[in-house]
């Protein structure tokens, strides 16, 4: 039975939704205002900021706020950013850039930018960007909400956009650790999200049975680093007793964790992943390179024979475990050598997906501050290719291995019609049949293609 669990607004939520001003129907375009404020809300980046997304989403629907998909339809632009890679911030400039045109024409117009590139860059942002009405780091919901709503005095200036963010469909995700205490050379998350934080068991799973009520039937557990949860709490529960506090929640039947770390990866918990049946063997461990040489340079903690030793300890508890990692390439000082290496760990682990990029230094970062970037562009395009390439390969030689087998696919949605889902190690399925969305049924895989598999009911488990 779940617990019984009563999901209140907070009293100190005064709703303030109406436009400040009447104002005038645009002539070209189309905009015309209603009595609804609305809002167009942006994301780049990792599931921590969609997460924050749908934190801040729920928070504007709770307020009566509808969600329009242009920004020239809104009456409040939302920009949440990143700054992990330097094309991510390139694509958040250009949208602040036609944002600006919108505001001229309409000054009633807010504006507010969220995410990792607010903080160290607040300053140059304000300068650049003077029509935008509010800065706000990950997490920080409160400016953007002070757009949109007064707290009461009591909460001292405080905003909480929502109690808890109800996602459409039956998948949700649910940061459990925010931020990330280990500083690998080249990275800018721990100066944008800050130090190792763990949020409450308890409230964990209080949000994680109410997603299940309305309707979610499969979570994913977010942290940058997911095992280091719960080392800060006065009880210091792992990973893995989140986990079986979770399992016991009737109506959820899958939990997912994203992105692992192998020096936090523990024995106790990769036995709880293998035990716990609702624990999808999907891992996401990023390796980042194949020498122990670029390993050390970037801080990373491990050297690739300790990792390889992870991954078969993987495998020798759960055989069929989807495993996906991560690439750079092209880092500071990484010669020919090197990067064979990189491609020889790849050969040998054959993962089930691989998320490459190219080395970027970001300012702020260690690397950016002591290491000079000195593999030629012409070089590292040439990598990453390589690692695609490879990459390819070995993931179309892992579909075609499904061919034949029948797999547990937790239906998500409807694609043309067609209804999709994905099976316990993340691999992607069509299914030739009508399928309820969150029903969880057994699909025997009939064909294979470069990125996803196509298949038929066997026969129906669970109906959502
Ligand atoms: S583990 Fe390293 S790469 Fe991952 S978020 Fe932390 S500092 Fe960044």
């Amino acid at each position: 039975m779940l617990p019984a669990i009563s999901f209140q607004l907070p009293a100190w939520i005064v709703p303030r939704v109406t436009l400040p001003a009447p104002i005038p129907p645009l002539e070209a375009g189309g905009w015309k205002l209603e009595a609804t404020m609305k809002y167009y809300l942006w994301t780049v980046g990792c599931q921590m900021n969609k997460a924050d997304s749908e934190k801040l989403a729920a928070g504007f629907d709770r307020l009566g706020m509808k969600a329009v998909d242009r920004a020239e339809r809104a009456d409040l632009v939302v920009i949440n950013t990143c700054s992990v890679r330097q094309h991510a911030e390139d694509r958040a400039y250009s949208k602040l850039g036609r944002v600006r045109d919108l505001k001229k024409e309409r000054p009633t117009l807010k504006v507010a930018v969220m995410g990792c590139m607010v903080g160290l860059k607040t300053g140059e942002l304000e300068k650049r960007f003077p029509y935008v009405d509010a800065f706000a780091r990950p997490q920080q919901f409160g400016p953007v909400m002070a757009l949109v709503e007064e707290p009461a005095e009591d909460m001292g200036g405080e905003f909480w956009p929502t109690t808890y963010a109800v996602p459409e469909g039956p998948t949700a995700f649910v940061p459990v650790v925010h931020g990330c205490n280990k500083f690998c050379t080249y990275c800018i998350v721990p100066y944008r999200r800050g130090r190792e934080k763990s949020r409450p068991m308890d409230e964990i799973v209080r949000e994680v049975g109410y997603l299940t009520v309305h309707g979610v039937r499969e979570v994913t557990l977010l942290g940058q680093t997911v095992e280091a949860y719960g080392h800060d709490l006065a009880e210091q529960p792992d990973l893995g007793d989140l986990m079986r506090e979770l399992s016991a929640l009737e109506r959820l039947e899958r939990i997912r964790f994203l992105t692992s770390y192998p020096k936090d990866m523990t024995h106790r918990i990769l036995k709880t992943i293998a035990e716990l049946p609702k624990v999808m063997e999907c891992f996401s461990l990023p390796v980042q390179a194949g020498s122990d040489a670029v390993l050390q340079s970037m801080r990373r903690g491990y050297t690739i024979g300790e990792y390889l030793e992870k991954i078969a300890e993987v495998r020798a508890l759960m055989p069929n475990a989807g495993i996906t990692t991560d690439i750079i390439v092209g880092y500071p000082g990484e010669t020919e050598a090197d990067f064979e290496a990189t491609c020889d760990v790849l050969e040998r682990l054959r993962f089930d997906k691989v998320h490459v990029a190219a080395y970027s230094p970001r300012p702020g970062t260690i690397a950016h501050r002591t290491m000079a970037d000195d593999v030629p562009q012409a070089v590292k395009a040439e990598r990453l290719h390589r690692v695609e390439e490879i990459e390819e390969r070995i993931s179309r030689e892992i579909n075609a291995s499904y061919v034949g087998t029948t797999q547990e696919v937790l239906i998500e949605g409807l694609k043309h019609e067609q209804p999709f889902g994905r099976t316990r190690t993340g691999r992607l399925v069509h299914v030739d049949a009508p399928a309820r969305i969150g029903s969880l049924v057994d699909v025997r895989i009939e064909h294979a293609g470069p990125f996803s598999l196509r298949g038929s009911f066997v026969d129906a488990l669970v109906l959502a």
